[in-house]
Order: C-alpha cells, then structure tokens, then sequence
C-alpha cells in the first residue's frame, strides 16, 4: 500500500519522477498526486526521495485467509501462471527460510590465558594471496631468494571482492563503481559474463574478467588486461541453466561490449558447449592460461551443489588456480524463480566439504578457495575464513551499500534505484565517484571489523584463521550438520 499523509504532501510530484514502476501521477483535473498502487514493488525510492516525508510504503492487510501451506507467495505464483502460461522470472537471491548457517555458528575470543590483541595498537595483517601454491619451496644456494617457480598471485588487501555482475545486468556506472572501489581498495572486481567496456580497461589490474558459455565479449585483449580470468560453468541462484538478457537491456552499449547486435537477446547456453568432461575443462584452463602467457591465475566458478567436493577436486586437478563455490542464496540480474528457490545446497556446507575434501586429498594448497552466496556482514566473512575459504565475493551487499532496496524486480530492466537497468536515464541515479566512495567505506568497516575480530581470538594475521575450524564453534545444530561443518558443538 502506498500511503500519501494530505496534510504533507506539496504535490512537488518527486514521486511521479522517481517512481520507474508507474505508481505515482499526477491528476490535474483535481490538481492532487494519486497512486495506481497495484503497480508497487516496494522499492521505497519514492519514499526516500519525499522531500515531506509524506509517504509510508506498507504491506496491504488485506490478505489472503491463514494457510501454513498455501501461502500468499504460492497462491499469487499460481494466478501468475494461470495468466501468463510462463516461467516466473525473479531478480536477487533465494529469499526462502532455508537455514542460514553462519547465524549458527560463533567465533571464539582469548580470555586471560592466550591474551587478545588491540588492533589499534598492533599491526594486523589482512593481507591475502590467491593463486596456486607449490607443495614444498626451495631456496637457491646461500640466499633467500626463491628457486621454486611460483604460479601468478593475486595479492588482496582484504579478503574480500566483489563478485560477478555483468554489464546489461548492472549499469556501466555501477561497473565503474566496483572498479574504483575495487582499485581503491586493493581487491578486485569481476565483470561477469558480458564483456568489459573499453572506458574500464585503466581497471584492468583490479579486474577479473568472465568466460562464461554464451562468450561475450571475450577477445585476446580482454584477457589479458584483466588480473585475472573466471571461467564460469555455475551461477548459485541458477544451478544448471543458461543466462538470458532480455534485448531490450541490450543497448548500443551493451552490444558493442558484448559483440553481439543491438536489441537481440543474449542467451547463455546451459553448458559450454566444449566442455563435457574435467578434461574438456582442462582443455579451456590451459587455452586462456595460453592466451595469457601463462601471467593470470585462472578461477573457475561452479554452483554449490550435492556433489560440489568431488567436482572441485577435478577442477583442482583440471588446473584451475582458484575455485569459486555460488552458494544457494546466491544472487542474479534474473533466473527463474522455481530455480533460485530450490535447487543448490548452502554455501556454507559445500565450503566445508570442498575444504575438508581437498585436504583429505592432499591437495588443497594447489588452488584457492573462494566463496559467494549471501555473505552479508564482516562477520560471515570471518566465519568462511575459519570454515576454510581464502577469500569471499560480494555482490547483493555492494549492491545495497549503492542504494539497492532488494525489491527482486532487477528482471524488469526498470531499478528505481539506477542499478540494475540501462535505461539512460534511470542509469544517472548511480553517481560513480559516490558509489566508489560508498563502497570504499563498506569495505573500510569490514576490514576494521575483522581485525577487531582478529584480535579479540589473539590472532594478528588473517592467514591464522584460515581453516582453523578450532575458533568456531555452533549454536542449535544436528550431529549430522557438525559432522559436515568440522565444527564442534558450543560449550564442548
Ligand atoms: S515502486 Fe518504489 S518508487 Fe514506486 S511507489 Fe512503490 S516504493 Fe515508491
Ligand atoms: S538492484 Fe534494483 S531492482 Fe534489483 S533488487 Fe536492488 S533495487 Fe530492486
């Protein structure tokens, strides 16, 4: 329900402007601003931007009668399909009350005997190295310097980046956005699977650039510009399906950065259509590591799902240098809503079993770990790291920290709030010297937070915490679930 307060409203008409779903117009007959508030996604742009603070966007009470089975959702999905005869598509990640296991898990902190660390005093180190290790080093002769050949590195100032959201999904200046933040910050940014403008290419060093099976966009210099390459094979909001950017995103912009022609649909196909197999994989590992001279690790991202350790053992061994795991909360521009909402396992169990998996295997310093799917606070990031992850992706939080209200309508093309749409004009709503300074500051708190963290266990380094299962503990799980997490149960 939108609910206009008379006595406030100046019929200034911001809403009428501010509004990309139609609600708000302007009715001059009775010189007054009404609303056709069937059309409200609750994206609370409107409100925000109420100079009078005149507007409340609030939930209709006018519901559906009580049924724990047939819930509104269930029944207006029906009516939905009823009317249409189509797939429900959806934006954002799973929204559904699976358990979030980071909500059930705590860190520990030294009391008297292992004194903790002020991270205000104390240097703390947050300093992480992503890449391929060698399973032993040597020296040269009489020197430190390093004999063993060492794969490319990426180093990060914190072990957080911000994941993959391609260009059509999101505007060109929230692309500018994560890349000068990401340069700001010391990490990196992913262009996802549509290519990268070339106005972007001074990001290059902070960029990790997307192969995914629709290729877009992909050419030598894209390659290798990038610090980085992702081979995507899985999306967690969309396990096991192709992408689709509708051809009304696809702008001149987006086409000429995507190679594809203007206006038409840009369908990723399920699978790459050369790869069947973990030694197909392998095949387009050392193809992109050619193409790059060898100087680029090479991440591979699959969807976290029933048998996600076994798959990351083969693409250990495929030669990826880094693994990405998409967990089920995981986000998208648009997938299907039957797909987000049920298919993939939680992040959370598919990061401990790869790690557990790879360690078992004796080879879980030859690639690293890096997780995406839901991360929402510094404190979820500290509790992967201790799960086992080197590093983790975020993308619906940078999206939040830029205006973003969830309101799951990216699908649409019409982000009230500038971000997931190329309309040019609701594009200008994303400012990208704010949205860099914004997502600089996000980053910022993060980094104070973990270290404050960090110090309360005793630890100086984030590279103690890394897998060490021993500074967690949980709250309110089954034998079964601290059996896969490695975890022990609080108080034991
Ligand atoms: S869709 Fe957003 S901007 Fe439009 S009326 Fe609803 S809350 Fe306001
Ligand atoms: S990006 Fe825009 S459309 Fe998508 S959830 Fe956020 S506010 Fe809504």
């Amino acid at each position: 329900m939108v609910d206009r307060d008379p006595e406030r409203c100046i019929e200034c008409q911001v809403c009428v402007n501010q509004c990309s779903f139609d609600v708000h117009y302007y009715d001059a007959e009775d010189d007054e601003v009404r609303s056709h508030e069937e059309n409200c996604v609750g994206c609370h742009r409107c409100a925000v931007f109420c100079p009078t603070q005149a507007l409340t966007i609030r939930r209709n009470p006018l519901d559906y009668r009580e049924n724990y089975n047939w819930r509104p959702e269930a029944i207006e999905d029906v009516i939905k399909q009823a009317e249409t005869g189509g797939v429900l598509l959806t934006g954002m990640g799973n929204d559904k009350g699976y358990r979030i296991y980071w909500d059930h898990l705590v860190l520990n902190a030294s009391q008297v005997t292992n004194p903790s660390i002020d991270p205000l005093r104390e240097p703390m180190e947050l300093t992480t190295w992503l890449g391929r290790k060698p399973d032993r080093v040597e020296l040269a002769p009489d020197s430190i310097d390093l004999k063993t050949e060492l794969s490319p590195q990426v180093k990060l100032e914190i072990p957080v980046m911000f994941s993959a959201m391609s260009y059509g999904a999101v505007s060109l200046n929230v692309h500018e956005s994560l890349a000068r933040a990401a340069t700001e910050a010391g990490t990196l940014w992913n262009t996802g699977e549509g290519g990268l403008h070339p106005r972007l290419y001074q990001y290059g060093a902070n960029t990790i650039v997307q192969v995914a099976s629709g290729r877009f966009g992909v050419h030598p210099e894209y390659l290798n510009i990038a610090r980085a390459v992702e081979i995507k094979i899985g999306q967690g909001a969309k396990p096991g399906i192709g992408g689709h950017l509708p051809g009304e995103k696809v702008s001149r912009e987006v086409s000429l950065t995507r190679m594809i022609p203007q206006g038409t649909d840009a369908l990723s196909p399920a699978p790459h259509h050369d790869i069947y197999s973990i030694e197909d994989l392998a095949q387009l590992i050392y193809a992109l590591k050619e193409a790059t001279n060898y100087q680029k690790p090479i991440l591979v991202k699959i969807a976290a799902v029933h048998n996600s350790a076994a798959i990351a053992s083969g693409m250990v061994r495929a030669g990826a240098d880094i693994i990405v795991l998409d967990g089920l909360r995981g986000s998208t521009g648009a997938a299907p809503k039957i797909i987000r909402d049920n298919v993939g396992i939680p992040i959370e169990l598919a990061l401990a079993s790869v790690d557990s998996r790879l360690r078992q295997e004796g080879i879980r310093n030859q690639a690293s770990v890096v997780i995406a799917g839901g991360i929402r606070t510094s404190g979820d990031v500290t509790k992967a790291i201790a799960l086992g992850a080197d590093a983790v992706y975020i993308a619906t939080s940078a999206l939040i920290a830029l205006g973003c209200h969830v309101c799951q309508q990216c699908h649409t093309g019409k982000c009230a709030w500038g971000i997931c749409t190329t309309d040019p004009a609701l594009t200008k709503r994303v400012n990208p010297e704010i949205g860099a300074r914004r997502l600089t500051n996000l980053l910022h708190s993060w980094s104070l937070e973990i270290k404050d963290m960090l110090g309360g266990m005793g630890i100086n380094a984030v590279e103690s915490l890394r897998g060490n299962r021993l500074h967690l503990r949980a709250v309110g799980l089954t034998d079964t679930e601290l059996e896969i997490l490695g975890v022990k149960m609080a108080g034991s």
